[in-house]
């Protein structure tokens, strides 16, 4: 006999739980949600654990285990001390037991539970982050305009410690803090360099949200009929700044959440990637996916140019001539489960496209 199984076989999840104070500890189906205690989460469905004490942390970058790895990670042990604390608090006698370590039955079956929760995770967070750093008002940012600023809430830190999705911790200077709300919860912050040579130029935190899940701006952006999706926060600040409804997609390509968030907003998309071999690709998978789905328009911008770097008014003037990607007659919201099916399409051009609303001569810049 082996300790690891005689404490398997006694394994009380909830008793667990509670000796470690979970917060919020309730049943759901045959699982167990909490929030998390591992990195101290206020999200009551963050944290899932089976009854064989398999868990999962779906928000906080935690990764899963067992409950040998629950306990080591709670008390900062090795995996012999856990098993002795387990033993004792399932009341298991492991006197004369040896403790061996855990067999490759086992551990498979820790990565399948750490798979199937993975796919499980929830498309968009719920949980609020609040950068721990003293975040001061910005009122000047290369041409923005100080209400511009004071719209999206952006802030400045001279000194900043940022978390690793390992947990290892680092500090970032002289930053400016952009909050990424989304559905009225501030879920992260990306804050970009304000010196040329500090790298990364761009950081996210934390650094277990999928930015790439959100959409920035989405919440301001409900009941728009045309939205500007764009690469980057201060192209959406632009936008603003003409009156036009924005969002950006953290980067060039819109994710599959994005594209659900996109079709469930009925409006036209303008894409408006920026004017490089990133940006073009993007814009043509854009296409291929959206075709069908949504107006599509483009907007035109030369190479090396974004949204915001062209200036307001040559900004506004573009944006009045975006050139049509895809008009399609009808848009169904059902066509959210498509994403990624659609056949590559080739872009219309002034000959093929039968638009009524089309009113550009410029060339599409493919
Ligand atoms: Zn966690």
């Amino acid at each position: 006999m082996n300790a690891v199984i005689l404490i398997q076989a006694h394994c009380d999840a909830w008793a667990l739980l509670n000796h470690y104070k979970f917060d919020r500890v309730r049943s759901d189906g045959e699982n167990i949600r909490a929030c998390c205690k591992l990195h101290g989460g206020n999200n009551p469905t963050a944290f899932v654990m089976n009854p064989e004490g398999l868990w999962y942390c779906h928000t906080g970058g935690c990764g899963g285990g067992d409950i040998f790895t629950l306990v080591q990670r709670m008390e900062s042990v090795d995996f012999y001390a856990a098993v002795r604390i387990l033993a004792e608090l399932f009341d298991v006698d492991i006197s004369g037991v040896r403790i061996t370590e855990k067999k490759q039955r086992h551990i498979g079956e820790i990565q399948r539970f750490i798979k199937t929760m993975k796919s499980m995770r929830p498309a968009q967070p719920t949980e609020a982050f609040s950068l721990a750093a003293n975040v001061r008002e910005v009122t000047r940012f290369r041409s923005f305009l100080p209400e511009t600023l004071a719209h999206f809430h952006v802030g400045y830190v001279d000194r900043a410690t940022l978390y690793r999705r390992s947990g290892e911790a680092y500090t970032l200077c002289r930053r400016l803090v952009f909050p990424v709300i989304f559905q009225g919860i501030q879920v992260g912050v990306a804050l970009r360099r304000t010196h040329s040579r500090d790298y990364p130029k761009w950081s996210h935190q934390p650094a277990g949200l999928e930015f790439k899940n959100l959409l920035y701006n989405y919440d301001n952006v409900s009941g728009a009929t045309r939205i500007a999706v764009c690469e980057g926060l201060t192209d959406v600040m632009a936008f603003y700044e003409i009156d036009v409804p924005a969002v950006a997609t953290f980067g060039a390509g819109v994710s599959e959440a994005q594209y659900r968030l996109l079709l469930r907003s009925g409006a036209d998309l303008i894409i408006c990637y920026d004017g490089d071999d990133a940006g073009r690709r993007a814009t043509q998978k854009a296409l291929n996916l959206f075709q069908h789905k949504a107006n599509l328009f483009t907007l035109p911008l030369e190479e090396g140019e974004d949204p915001e770097s062209i200036g307001r008014e040559t900004l506004k003037e573009r944006y009045e001539r975006s050139n049509p990607l895809w008009l399609t007659p009808m848009i169904s919201s059902s066509s959210a489960k498509d994403f990624g099916k659609s056949t590559p399409a080739k872009i219309m051009t002034t000959e093929t496209a039968s638009v009524p609303r089309w009113n550009s001569s410029d060339a599409w810049p493919l």
